[in-house]
């Protein structure tokens, strides 16, 4: 076991776990925040054949170099059609977005610049050769790689998905993941209080959550008191139906905290305990097999910060994903920062909002900072990375930002 491990030595550690899920094939409308595990490759050309962009008239060039143009009106070209009018010299074609242009047409007129009248259309501006017409595989080519295996699966790549040809999609199985929360003061929201130092569980409820964004099925195993007895009891049966175990609480140095211990009881090789981080220090890490197990503190602060620098990059490796990490993004600080000790990596909690002036995030500090503050997590919040070694950062300075609930 290593002990006290800086923030890049337990990263390195999780990431560098190899154990990849087996996969499954999914429909379509099930496919969103999956990990994709095959390359979605082009079966045609898209479009197929040269198609309208727009509704209006396909003309010949000649015919519109000068304008306003009187032509005959051909026929008609619907959408879906495929053997469409052709036309001549002072003809056009009246044509609709997605219909095939025919051979003979060079451009498409919109039908704003047109008037149509008595069988004949004038049209009122001229247009390059080209003109309004999707070329074939303007969208994509045939055999061209379209999405990478690792890929996480959002709207345009299942569209993409859909417009290949795919009604399933091969992704990663979801890893389970089990929630046991430790701790004899708390309560479930439900529950009425029996005593004034009682508070209610937010980690189960915080942790669940962020499972289910990092495209995990998480199984709640609820509330254990604070004995190695039921701890161990309930952390033995979770760890059997688990790809992953997180434990929240009950892992410091207290009298109470029997997390660590139950662990090794459970044959569990623990590959760090502790971390140089700030907030959530008393992380544990272990691995039995198949099988990981994440020990975090009882803070929910702190809950949600070490889910995010750890658990999430382990549950997006072992999915197959090319992208493990939460997208890190370049700010710039509005206030001086200071701190009283260097000695770990800090993960400060901020405010921010993008400036199109300046072209990059401004990044406001906030000023309650306890890890029991949950409070000041709620709404457009970031992560501001200080390194170990800086104690100090003044206003103006460039810093990285974790962007841990999006934008
Ligand atoms: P622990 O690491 O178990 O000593 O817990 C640290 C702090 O976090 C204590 O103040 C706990 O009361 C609090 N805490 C522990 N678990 C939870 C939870 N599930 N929800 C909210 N607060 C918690
Ligand atoms: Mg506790």
């Amino acid at each position: 076991m290593e002990f006290y491990v800086t923030f890049e030595r337990a990263v390195e550690l999780i990431t560098s776990q190899e154990l990849t899920l087996p996969f499954q094939q999914v429909p379509l409308f099930e496919a969103a925040g999956r990990v994709l595990r095959e390359a979605i490759v082009a079966d045609r050309n898209d479009p197929p054949v040269p198609v309208s962009a727009m509704d209006g008239y396909g003309v010949r060039f000649p015919d519109v170099e000068s304008v306003p143009s009187r032509l005959n009106v051909k026929g008609v070209v619907p959408a879906g059609v495929d053997k469409p009018v052709e036309i001549e010299r002072g003809e056009a074609v009246k044509i609709f977005t997605g219909s095939v242009v025919p051979d003979s047409v060079d451009l498409v007129v919109p039908v704003e610049w047109t008037e149509e009248r008595e069988g004949c259309v004038e049209v009122k501006k001229s247009f390059q050769k080209g003109a309004n017409i999707r070329p074939p595989g303007e969208n994509y080519r045939k055999g061209q790689v379209l999405i990478r295996e690792g890929t996480v699966l959002g709207a345009p790549e299942i569209g993409i998905a859909a417009s290949v040809g795919k009604p399933y999609l091969k992704v990663s199985v979801k890893p389970k993941v089990g929630i046991v929360v430790t701790g004899s003061e708390l309560l479930e929201p439900w529950e009425g209080f029996k005593s004034p130092v009682q508070i209610r569980n937010a980690n189960g409820y915080i942790l669940y959550s962020l499972v289910k964004e990092a495209g995990g099925e998480p199984v709640y195993f609820g509330i254990v008191r604070d004995s190695r007895k039921e701890i161990l009891k309930v952390l033995s049966e979770a760890f059997e139906t688990c790809d992953v175990l997180i434990t929240s609480g009950g892992v410091s140095m207290g009298d109470y905290d029997f997390v660590k211990d139950v662990v090794k009881e459970l044959g569990v090789e623990v590959l760090f305990y502790k971390v140089q981080v700030k907030p959530g220090k008393p992380v544990l890490f272990g691995r039995k097999g198949n099988r990981f197990f994440f020990g975090l503190p009882g803070f929910p602060v702190s809950v949600f910060t070490s889910f995010n620098l750890f658990v999430y990059p382990l549950l997006m490796k072992i999915q197959g994903a090319a992208e493990v990490f939460k997208p890190r993004v370049k700010g710039v600080l509005v206030e001086d920062f200071k701190r009283r000790k260097a000695d770990r990596t800090e993960f400060v909690r901020c405010g921010f909002s993008y400036s199109p002036e300046e072209g990059r995030f401004l990044v406001s500090p906030l000023r309650r900072q306890g890890s029991g503050v949950l409070s000041a997590l709620v709404g457009k919040r970031a992560l501001m990375v200080v390194p170990k070694g800086v104690k100090t950062l003044s206003r103006g300075d460039s810093v990285d930002l974790i962007l841990v609930k999006g934008l």
